[in-house]
């Protein structure tokens, strides 16, 4: 059935007038002049500057567009955070682009509406469940995604004029812990390190973070900064050998939850060597003999420790010593250490580390949470997680109800802002299915994957009874279950800023115009606001004055550092960026990258905060809390007797509505896997590559075995990409029980309790389609009743290849009138290789592939990439007969598979690498030579070294034979 909600013309489109998608004074009102709407002629490429919309390291791009289209991109020099380079990711932002599968219209009720009937529908529903229900009853699930302006709008509407705390983020996923454990100790969620810091310093610590993937130009930037100091030592502590081991000089393998253990005993091992700095633990910080305390109610020696968190003692007492004898260290952490159910003490017990060796406030030192997604910064500043009220302001903090009532004039409304927190994100949804909260707005976000017991929050949304989701992709799984559907602009369309990792804000800017009809989220907020009244309250045209008004609110009655108290009611805010006020349209589009605080006494903006030993808190002194680590929640049983960690992969992101249309981002991890130990897989009878299913939670996963001896035994991971839209079973986090941090509300997403087994199947296969016919089969293939067991849809250039999985035995299926009752071309030729059990089979037409299909496992497949080419054939090029011959062969005679992609940058495969170290070379730089492999964006390179070492390692077992 066709998508009701996206547009299918795939052609690149021209400009159209700025008037057309609401709001003014675009980046794009200034480049369209060059690009004449009605013009049938081109016009010469332009480039235009903005920030990649992944990760939180926030790198700048530099965007060419020709001829109205995002035709490349390339890393912006210019920008301090990248300075110049991109990810494989990144590089591939411009292939991700095009009016193919976005949102192009408003939906209300199943129907497409125009947008004063869309605008209108949302304001009386709201107004509506909020007359019936309590203001309480509507509540708003927002998105790292968003951009600063969008979410300093949403956060006004909701908490000052609707007068509902519930507001909340898929931030709350990401680094909530992170936030809690900052405020606690600083006094503010002020991140005191930079990136510079990293290249500086003497030791970095990597714990709960694979930089390398998730972070890869970050980490780009530190294993050159190892390369020019060799003296430079980093640690890896994480329960996987990741990628990032490849720059370590010790790895840690810990006992998954146990880090809080780990970083207790370096607290007293740097007491009991006389490591601890006096002078600034008594100048700068409180609480330190009730944490120390604390931190020896286990037995701190060292054996004791290392059994806790399952390592050698003498690895773990050179990590000890290295930390305790360093000054500048910076410890880096992410989400391994946040999604915890005891996050918020687990960065504690870091921080604590960090001032008592006051080993913070300089270069190259301190505790330093990177975030994951592009503006979970932007979120926390404006207050978009549901303990904050707004500019870094919570509700507790003295006179800051008053202050925000009086700034935004809320005060002559009826209701006024709220007086507590509202629900976090598992609360809310929670409170959705207690039928208290009624209404719910979700933006940019796709809870029904993203959430723990995925499953359960879609059923939960399904029955909400009113769920307004504003997107700007057709096939995000949340639309499922959406009753108003309000098309957004997307990355390269919307305006605004956002803030990295290290406290840098950069403009996003809108380069094109929005596709169909899409609008910016914070032009749809404000039309609703208007409608319900408000209009004065968002009198918003442009961007600019939004960010004007957010600049304002972070200066306002905010005392000048170190001299505010809780007595006179203006405390010191460290985020105050009220030198950015005032900007027009000219500054706000020239704003260079700058790191907040931005006053008038740091008008060039604070790369580092806490230089002076001055915090944000009443005292001025940081914290140390005592910390008691806690076990897993989610506990082993036997019936879930496997520990499950769940993230990233190297080339996707999120949720892959956006990844998964670039088609090389598609070959390094083609389907959904699961990482299991040697030893695990062979008590449970798994081979490699064989399909396994993962029980847990509320869920079902279904994915490819990968034996990794980088896991370690009873430990599996499994990526949080995948869900219904790519794969018929593989929405990771259905596995996860919503057992979240009490402090923070962070959920417990890398402590999962599974079982597994093998996937009982008899057929494997195959099929490849033409893109253009592919949306017509794929409802009959993935709505399961084709007997598949495991589907995964894998989008090539020029087709889409479906691996396939099932009962009954698949020589009782005639796989031949399979093809000629659902693929639109009969088989034009097949062969059947009775000795190894496959049959293979393609649909000609009039010269050009149409489908082909092998039924076998996927271990025989050709190259993909040839493949996928023969598919393009078409005018005087169409198929002749000898690629036709080799096409029904599976490539006999030609290219032979490249395996699994390693360099997605230059679709380098597994095979040709393994092929080119057994033919003599022995360096990544010679792979590099030889095949372009590691040569562009570099994330491949971990990876290369890893096969040099294990062709190296193979080889020297088979020599002592
Ligand atoms: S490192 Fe992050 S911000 Fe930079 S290009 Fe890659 S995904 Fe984008």
């Amino acid at each position: 059935m066709p998508n009701p909600y996206s547009t299918t013309d795939p052609q690149p489109r021209r400009t159209t007038p700025r008037e057309s998608f609401g709001g003014t004074g675009s980046s794009f009102e200034r480049t369209a002049t060059r690009s004449s709407p009605d013009s049938t002629t081109t016009c010469p490429p332009y480039k235009g500057t903005t920030t990649c919309p992944y990760c939180g390291v926030g790198c700048g791009v530099v965007a060419t567009i020709e001829d109205g289209a995002l035709v490349d991109v390339a890393g912006d020099p210019a920008h301090p955070a990248n300075q110049g380079r991109l990810c494989v990711k990144g590089s591939a932002l411009h292939e991700t682009m095009g009016e193919r599968g976005r949102l192009s219209h408003p939906v209300v009720d199943g129907e497409a509406v125009g947008w004063e009937e869309a605008l209108q529908c949302v304001a009386s529903r709201l107004a509506s469940t909020q007359r019936e229900h309590g203001r309480e009853s509507v509540a708003a699930y927002l998105s790292g995604q968003l951009l600063t302006e969008d979410y300093y709008v949403a956060n006004k509407l909701f908490k000052g004029f609707l007068g509902t705390p519930h507001v909340d983020t898929n931030s709350r996923l990401c680094m909530a812990s992170a936030v809690a454990a900052y405020k606690r100790s600083f006094g503010a969620d002020a991140v005191p390190c930079c990136y510079e810091d990293l290249e500086c310093a003497e030791l970095v610590v990597l714990v709960g973070s694979n930089l390398a993937w998730n972070h890869p130009v970050i980490y780009q930037r530190l294993k050159a900064a190892k390369q020019r100091n060799p003296l430079m030592r980093i640690v890896v502590i994480d329960p996987r050998v990741t990628d990032s081991c490849e720059i370590a000089d010790l790895y840690l393998g810990i006992a998954p939850g146990s880090d809080a253990r780990l970083f207790n005993g370096l607290l007293a091992w740097m007491h009991a060597a006389g490591r601890v700095d006096r002078i600034y633990l008594e100048r700068h910080t409180r609480g330190f003999e009730e944490t120390m305390q604390a931190a020896c109610e286990d037995d701190v020696g060292i054996e004791a420790v290392a059994r806790d968190c399952d390592v050698d003692a003498e690895r773990l007492e050179t990590f000890f010593y290295w930390f305790a004898t360093q000054l500048h260290v910076v410890t880096l952490y992410s989400q391994g250490i946040n999604q915890s159910s005891s996050g918020t003490d687990k960065c504690q017990a870091i921080i604590n580390c960090h001032l008592a060796g006051g080993k913070i406030g300089l270069p190259g030192a301190g505790p330093f949470s990177i975030t994951g997604q592009p503006n979970a910064m932007g979120g926390r500043e404006v207050g978009g997680l549901a303990n904050q009220l707004a500019a870094h302001m919570d509700y507790h903090t003295p006179g800051a109800i008053d202050r925000v009532t009086r700034f935004w004039r809320t005060e002559t409304l009826t209701p006024t802002l709220p007086g507590a927190p509202g629900f976090k994100a598992t609360e809310l949804f929670d409170a959705i299915e207690r039928g208290e909260i009624r209404a719910v707005w979700i933006m940019a976000t796709n809870p029904v994957v993203s959430l723990p017991e995925a499953n359960r929050i879609k059923r939960i949304l399904a029955a909400c009874p009113l769920v307004i989701v504003s997107d700007c992709m057709a096939n995000a799984e949340i639309l499922e279950v959406a009753d108003i559907v309000l098309p957004a602009t997307g990355w390269s369309e919307k305006d605004g800023t956002v803030t990295n990792s290290e406290r840098c804000i950069s403009r996003q800017r809108g380069l094109l115009p929005p596709p169909g009809e899409a609008r910016h989220d914070w032009w749809i907020m404000t039309q609703v606001a208007a409608r319900l009244g408000f209009a004065e309250a968002f009198p918003y045209v442009d961007p600019f004055e939004i960010f004007d008004e957010h600049a304002r609110l972070s200066g306002f009655e905010n005392a000048v550092e170190g001299e505010g108290s809780e007595s006179d009611g203006a405390t010191w805010r460290p985020f105050d960026i009220s030198g950015l006020a005032g900007l027009d349209r000219a500054g706000y589009d020239g704003l260079a990258p700058v790191q907040w605080p931005v006053t008038a006494a740091a008008p060039a903006g604070t790369p580092r905060l806490f230089e002076n030993g001055r915090f944000a808190t009443p005292d001025g002194r940081a914290r140390l809390l005592p910390v008691r680590p806690q076990a897993v929640r989610q506990e082993l049983t036997r019936e879930r007797p496997l520990r499950l960690n769940t993230g990233r992969v190297r080339d996707q992101w999120h949720t892959m509505t956006r990844t998964a249309r670039a088609s090389r981002l598609m070959n390094h991890r083609g389907e959904p896997f699961v990482d299991i130990h040697p030893l695990d897989a062979e008590r449970l009878g798994v081979a490699d590559q064989q399909l396994v299913e993962l029980t847990g939670g509320d869920g079902l996963y279904r994915g490819r075995a990968r034996i990794a001896k980088s896991q370690r035994p009873g430990e599996l991971f499994a990526p949080m990409h995948w869900n219904d839209a790519f794969s018929g079973q593989a929405k990771v986090n259905g596995l996860v029980a919503a057992v979240v941090d009490p402090i923070s509300g962070q959920p417990e997403s890398k402590q999962a309790a599974v079982s597994l087994r093998p996937l009982p199947i008899s057929w494997e296969a195959t099929l490849i389609v033409a893109a253009d016919i592919a949306a017509e089969i794929a409802p009959a293939i993935e709505s399961g009743r084709e007997d598949c067991a495991y589907w995964a849809r894998i989008p090539l250039a020029h087709s889409v290849r479906w691996q396939l999985g099932g009962q009954p035995d698949a020589a009782g299926r005639d796989w031949l009138a399979w093809a000629e009752s659902h693929l639109p071309v009969p088989a034009s030729q097949w062969s059947h290789d009775e000795t190894r059990g496959r049959l293979r089979a393609s649909g000609i037409d009039n010269g050009r592939l149409r489908w082909w299909l092998m039924v076998g496992p996927p271990e025989g497949l050709p190259s993909l990439r040839w493949l996928d080419d023969c598919f393009a054939s078409e005018g005087d090029q169409l198929l002749d007969r000898e690629t036709r011959r080799r096409i029904l062969a599976g490539c006999a005679s030609g290219a032979r598979s490249d395996g699994p992609i390693v360099c997605s940058c230059h679709q380098v495969g597994q095979n040709s690498i393994i092929a080119a170290i057994r033919a003599g070379d022995t360096s990544v730089e010679a792979l590099g030579a030889r095949l372009a492999c590691g040569t562009q964006c570099g994330s491949c390179q971990p990876e290369l070294k890893a096969l040099l070492e294990e062709e190296t390692q193979e080889e020297m077992a088979d020599a002592s034979l």
